[in-house]
């Protein structure tokens, strides 16, 4: 099979595409021929080795795919070859007490594909069959494929860690990246209000577009004061980042109080600065939150198709222009996710 792997850390000219032989799924996995791919953050931080993960070269990039069952192994029921599916990418021992208890990703080994295992970027990838879920027909495969990392997340972070209760004032900050637009997507039809923050104004315009209500430009104006103003000095009730930084701060300026703050990510650093006497005097949650359990990948499954939701891709690569896609996912410009053609 054709498989986008590196033999080395580094830029995208360090991706290679190379022949490896196919993978046969072991007992209780199944091999999926994967139709397409999306990109992460999270594969451009594997490929630079910033991650420093102990991983064997050469390497199989990608977490996120969606495809059809090639071939199953011993003990797999209810699967079939052809069956459409789309793969969670997160991998979990299913049985320490965390997994027994439903919290796959909580798990003290949780591990993700392309990250600490081999990845998606390639023909034919093998999986435990519990991590493959029925494909969302009404999506073509590049945006069902977008559905892996970013969708799994933000439904966690929204309904099952942050406790989303309908008409509830939500704020995303940093809208624009694949996260925020599957958080955006998937709070709309639930949320009363809708805020975003964004350095760029073209972002916050496409958000509108969307369905976000109001969208604060962080570069100019202060992200708390602006929201306690568009609120009549209440606050929203729930905010979700992914970055950190100063945006931590402000997203608790943000909160009414007994609101709940998500963080599922730290782009800006692992370190920031909080008023702890805000935190308790408003009696604020500040909740950390990381990827999803298998209920939350099939109630994300629900949500979708009963919202009629798309993940919004804005660009398409063939596999054999994979190193494009990942230069591509880094321009500035970019609204929602880069997505990968493999068969
Ligand atoms: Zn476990």
């Amino acid at each position: 099979m054709k498989a986008a792997v590196i033999n080395d850390y580094g830029g995208p000219e360090a991706i290679e595409i190379v022949e490896l032989p196919d993978p046969r799924p072991g007992p209780g996995e199944v091999s999926v021929r994967v139709r397409a791919a999306a990109l992460n953050r999270l594969d451009v931080w594997t490929l630079s080795g910033s991650l420093k993960l102990p991983i064997e070269f050469p390497h199989i990039l990608g977490a996120d795919a969606a495809g059809e069952i090639e071939a199953v192994g011993e003990g797999v029921r209810g699967l079939k070859a052809g069956a459409r599916v789309l793969i969670n990418p997160g991998i979990s021992c299913r049985e320490c007490e965390r997994c027994r208890s439903g919290e796959h990703s909580e798990c003290p080994s949780f591990r993700i594909l392309g990250e600490h295992l081999p990845g998606t970027l390639c023909e034919l990838v093998v999986v435990p069959a519990l991590n493959v879920f029925p494909f969302p027909e009404e999506l073509s495969w590049t945006e069902g494929a977008a559905l892996g990392i970013t969708f799994i997340t933000a439904y966690r972070m929204l309904f099952n860690k942050g406790r989303m209760r309908p008409g509830e004032w939500v704020l995303i900050t940093g809208i624009g990246g694949g996260l925020a637009l599957s958080l955006l997507q998937l709070a709309r039809p639930v949320a009363g209000r809708v805020f975003v923050t964004s350095s760029s104004q073209a972002k916050i315009s496409k958000a509108k577009e969307l369905g976000a209500d109001e969208g604060i430009d962080y570069t100019s104006d202060d992200v708390g004061k602006t929201v306690r103003h568009m609120t009549g000095r209440r606050g929203v009730d729930l905010v979700l980042d992914s970055s950190g930084g100063e945006a931590l701060d402000s997203g608790l300026r943000s909160l009414v109080q007994g609101g709940r703050l998500v963080i599922a990510g730290a782009t800006a650093g692992p370190k920031s600065e909080i008023n702890l006497q805000r935190l308790f005097w408003n009696q604020l949650t500040l909740q950390g939150s990381t990827m999803g359990s298998d209920p939350d990948v099939a109630n994300m499954l629900r949500a979708v198709t009963g919202g009629g939701i798309r993940p919004i891709i804005d660009r398409s690569f063939p596999l054999a222009e994979v190193a494009d896609a990942f230069t591509y996912l880094e321009s500035p410009e970019r609204f929602g996710k880069v997505a990968v053609e493999i068969s």
